[in-house]
C-alpha cells in the first residue's frame, strides 16, 4: 500500500443504509464541490460493466451481504490514487464498514497528513425500514441520485425520471423488505467495533441525528461541521 493521497480532508461517514449519508454526500459536493466515494455506486458500477470484480460482487450485493475486505479496500485505494481524484476533500459513503477495512484504510492514511473525521449518522431500525422501503434510485450507473417516494425533499421534479440525467428511476435490488432486515444486522454487527476503533484512536468523533427531514439534517450537519452557511 504505497500509493499517495492528493487531498486534505477525508470524512468518513457510517450509518446504516437509509440513514441519508448519500443525500448528504449530493447536497455537500453541489454546494462545496467535494468529491464523494460511495462504494456501493462503485461496486453496482462493476456489476453493471460487467466487470471481473463486478462478476464477484454481483450475488453478494443482491443479498445484502457484504463484498470481501481485500476486494473493497483495494478498490477504495486505488480510486485514491486515480488521476481523477484531485479534490481538498473527499466523502467516503459506505466505507470502512468493518474492523478489518478500518484498520487497512488506516495503515494506508497513516503515510499522509490527511486530516480525518469520523461522522456517524444516528437512525432508528423501524425509520431505517421505512426510508429505504421508499427508496428509488436512478438507473444510469454513472448518476444513481437517489431520490424518495415519501420525503417532501427528496421527490423527483417528474415522476419515474432523474432531476440530473433524466434517466428512468428504479427500486435497487437490495431495496426490498428481507435484505434490509439483513443489512440492518451486518451494519450492526460491525458498527460497534468502528465506533471503538476511531474513538481509541483519538479521532474527531462527531455524530449527527437523521430522524428529521434531509435539509433540516443537513442544516444542523453544517453546524457540528463548523462549515460555512453559504
Ligand atoms: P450501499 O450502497 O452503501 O448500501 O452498499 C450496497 C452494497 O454494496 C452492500 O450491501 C455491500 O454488498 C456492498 N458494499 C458497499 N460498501 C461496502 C464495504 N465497505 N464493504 C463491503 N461491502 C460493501
Amino acid at each position: 500500500m504505497s500509493t499517495s493521497i492528493n487531498c486534505k480532508n477525508v470524512l468518513i461517514f457510517m450509518g446504516p443504509p437509509g440513514s441519508g449519508k448519500g443525500s448528504i454526500s449530493q447536497k455537500l459536493k453541489d454546494k462545496f464541490g467535494w468529491e464523494q466515494l460511495s462504494t456501493g455506486n462503485l461496486c453496482r458500477q462493476n456489476i453493471a460493466e460487467q466487470t471481473e470484480i463486478g462478476k464477484i460482487m454481483d450475488f453478494a450485493i443482491k443479498s445484502g451481504k457484504l463484498i470481501s475486505d481485500e476486494l473493497i479496500t483495494s478498490m477504495v485505494i486505488d480510486w485514491f490514487s486515480s488521476s481523477a481524484m484531485n479534490n481538498e476533500t473527499v466523502i467516503l459513503d459506505g466505507f470502512p464498514r468493518t474492523l478489518c477495512q478500518a484498520q487497512q484504510f488506516d495503515e494506508f492514511l497513516s503515510k499522509s497528513n490527511i486530516n480525518l473525521k469520523i461522522v456517524n449518522f444516528l437512525i432508528a431500525d423501524d425509520e431505517v425500514v421505512k426510508r429505504v422501503s421508499s427508496r428509488l434510485v436512478c438507473q444510469n450507473k454513472i448518476c444513481q441520485k437517489v431520490y424518495s417516494e415519501i420525503a417532501i425533499d427528496l421527490k423527483p421534479q417528474v415522476s419515474g425520471k432523474c432531476d440530473k440525467c433524466n434517466d428512468s428511476l428504479i427500486r435497487r435490488a437490495d431495496d426490498n423488505p428481507v435484505c434490509i432486515k439483513d443489512r440492518l444486522l451486518v451494519f450492526h454487527k460491525h458498527s460497534n467495533e468502528l465506533i471503538k476503533f476511531y474513538k481509541k484512536l483519538g479521532r474527531l468523533f462527531i455524530e449527527v441525528s437523521c430522524q428529521a427531514e434531509p435539509d433540516n439534517v443537513f442544516d444542523n450537519f453544517i453546524k457540528l461541521l463548523e462549515l460555512p452557511a453559504v
